[in-house]
């Protein structure tokens, strides 16, 4: 399986991270692509991809961070980007949810990272909350420049048609197998497994067995299990299929499993 969303560089694995990296590769997470939200966590994924084969970088700036960040950390974030260990830019979006940063702040920082992607021929990993129609707005004028995923995507059905018809797949996490997404659950089979990713988002959103805990790439195998009942189909094909996707998505080659230190 891949982890196509985890931030493995937060101080919440500090104490143990490689026993983290090692329960996932148990588990049989075969990659787990790791994003930053500011120019300095950036740096850190980076030096985790530089450190475990298990791990890939994804570089870029939160929405959440507009309001902190300038040219200069762009221009970071664009000198990351060309590491053979970085698969993608991101996360970046828009989040109106909380109040972090104004709109048209978080608009023009996304739309810088755009253009950045779209130099280097990367693919995106995007972060929406309440902002899905300048979201979208945003993506159609970039269509056929840039592709990507949307991560964590708990929307209606309706929409995740408008990012496929985009060029876009969607990521599902632990939240799937939450009460309150019954209506989520009930609808994902309408969904082409052609265009589904899985990720942990962690240290966040642990599976339902484990809320109030941190959550850890390990239990990816939930994630795929919670997906497998909502298609009914075995998880293996479950596995196979979003791990599929994620190697086309972040243009990744298969390897054999081992966590080693490079
Ligand atoms: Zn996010
Ligand atoms: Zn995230």
């Amino acid at each position: 399986m891949i982890d196509s969303h985890a931030h493995l560089f937060m101080s919440e694995f500090d104490a143990d991270r490689p026993e983290v990296i090692s329960r996932a590769v148990e588990a049989g997470v075969e990659r787990i692509i790791c994003a930053g939200v500011d120019a300095s966590s950036s740096q850190e994924v980076v030096l985790l991809a530089g450190s475990y084969e298990t791990i890939l970088a994804s570089v870029g700036i939160h929405p959440e961070n507009a309001c902190q960040v300038g040219e200069k950390d762009l221009k970071l974030i664009a000198r990351m980007a060309i590491g053979s260990r970085v698969v993608a830019i991101g996360e970046i979006g828009l989040d109106y949810y909380r109040d972090f940063a104004p709109p048209e702040l978080q608009r023009n920082l996304f739309e810088a990272q755009l253009e950045l992607a779209q130099q280097l021929k990367l693919p995106v990993v995007i972060h929406c909350r309440r902002a899905e129609e300048d979201l979208l707005d945003i993506l159609s004028n970039w269509q056929g420049k840039v592709s990507g995923v949307i991560h964590c995507f708990s929307s209606d059905i309706e929409l995740a048609w408008r990012y496929f018809d985009l060029g876009f797949c969607i990521s599902l996490g632990a939240y799937v197998g939450y009460p309150s997404s019954n209506s989520l659950r009930e609808n994902i089979v309408k969904l082409p497994l052609d265009r589904i990713l899985l990720e942990t988002d962690s240290p966040y959103l642990p599976p339902q067995s484990y809320r109030g805990q941190r959550n850890e790439p390990a239990y990816l195998i939930e994630v795929a299990g919670v997906v497998a009942r909502c298609y009914n189909i075995p998880i293996e094909k479950i596995a196979e299929e979003t791990s599929r996707n994620a190697a086309l998505v972040f243009g990744l080659k298969s390897k054999g499993r081992g966590a080693q230190v490079i």
